[in-house]
């Protein structure tokens, strides 16, 4: 977790001079495609289907982030809501996944839930849902928030927690106790300060493994509680199965999630023992911060990047 590595990654993620260069390079778009599904909404419905056909659900991201005009943040909505009737449309299996700061966070809190709330609208009329994503910590606070703000109105939304931060344990039993439970639970992909986050991965694999063993255990007291595990980590999994099996908890009570690219074969893999699987698959042009985080969570990812890039 605390790699110099993952430092630099991540903060070449926030460099606009970066972007600008790395983006220019079609051999750096086409690196890219290994966990972007394409360009275009009609490359996301594709690759949607296929996942679907694999027995696997879908989540679709339309990438940006921490845009600051209110025009781009309403262009950013206006794209999912019609991903949302291109998945309806299709008869395909797929939720959307959305950042609060590409709906204008930066512009102002009121805009960017009326702004959010129009998707919500959407997908609550096609019987769809809406989950969001959690950013870096400085706008947890306000995306837990605006998330509450939207599920007071609306069951079809859910929320993103990161097992790196010391808070969350406090937030998942709060908002279970407030009856908002479908949880997302992740690690955490940004660059956090020992202040807020644990910096070692054995303590976050051990508050991952406590957090969802709180969800879990949560279905007596707290029957809406369905956790997703988003991550690759095969120990996590194996563990999830495990106590899942031994406490008698049903598969269709929880879901797994792996990003767009990264260990397909266990996606397939725990698609086929019967477990509900979920790929979480972006588009769109603004790739470049998403692809960072993605080097900066394995070191092997850069090695395919360099080649792509300078060759063999
Ligand atoms: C569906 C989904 C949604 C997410 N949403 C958010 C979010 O809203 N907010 C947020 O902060 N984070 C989010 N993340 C990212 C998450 O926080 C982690 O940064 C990321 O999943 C890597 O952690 P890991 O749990 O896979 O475990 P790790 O310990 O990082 O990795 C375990 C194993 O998984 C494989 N692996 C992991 N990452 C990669 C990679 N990039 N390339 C190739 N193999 C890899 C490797 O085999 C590795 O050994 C999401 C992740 C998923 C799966």
């Amino acid at each position: 977790m605390a790699s110099p590595l993952r430092h630099f990654f991540i903060a070449l993620s926030k460099s606009p001079q970066l972007q600008s260069v790395i983006v220019g390079f079609p051999v750096s778009r086409q690196a890219a495609r290994r966990f972007v599904a394409g360009e275009r909404l009609e490359d996301a419905i594709d690759a949607i289907r296929a996942i679907n056909a694999a027995g696997m659900a879908a989540t679709l991201d339309f990438l940006g982030e921490h845009v600051d005009s209110e025009t781009e943040a309403r262009v950013n909505a206006d794209e999912y809501i019609r991903a949302l009737h291109a998945i309806h449309q299709a008869g395909l299996d797929a939720n959307i996944s959305i950042k609060l700061t590409a709906m204008g966070l930066a512009v102002d809190d009121e805009f960017c839930y009326q702004n959010v709330r129009r998707i919500v609208e959407a997908a609550a009329d096609l019987g769809n849902f809406v989950r969001i994503d959690m950013e870096d910590s400085p706008v947890t606070d306000r995306t837990i928030a605006i998330y509450e703000r939207l599920r007071d109105d609306f069951a079809n939304t859910g929320l993103v927690l990161q097992a790196y931060l010391y808070r969350t344990e406090g937030d998942v039993r709060r908002l279970m106790e407030a009856g908002r439970g479908h949880f997302r639970l992740c690690k955490g992909a940004y660059d956090e300060p020992p202040e807020v986050a644990w910096q070692e991965k054995a303590d976050v694999d051990s508050n991952l493994v406590k957090l969802m063993t709180l969800m879990l255990d949560s279905r007596g007291a707290y029957p809406g509680v369905y956790p997703a595990l988003a991550s690759h980590d095969h120990m996590i999994i194996n563990w999830t199965k495990a106590y899942a099996y031994t406490h008698n908890i049903s598969p269709d009570r929880f879901e797994f999630q792996m990003l767009y690219g990264i260990r397909r074969d266990l996606q397939q893999q725990l698609a086929d023992q019967g477990y509900r699987m979920r790929v979480y698959i972006p588009y769109g042009t603004r790739w470049y911060p998403y692809y960072m985080r993605r080097l900066a969570e394995r070191p092997a990812n850069v090695v395919f990047f360099a080649r792509a890039m300078f060759g063999n």
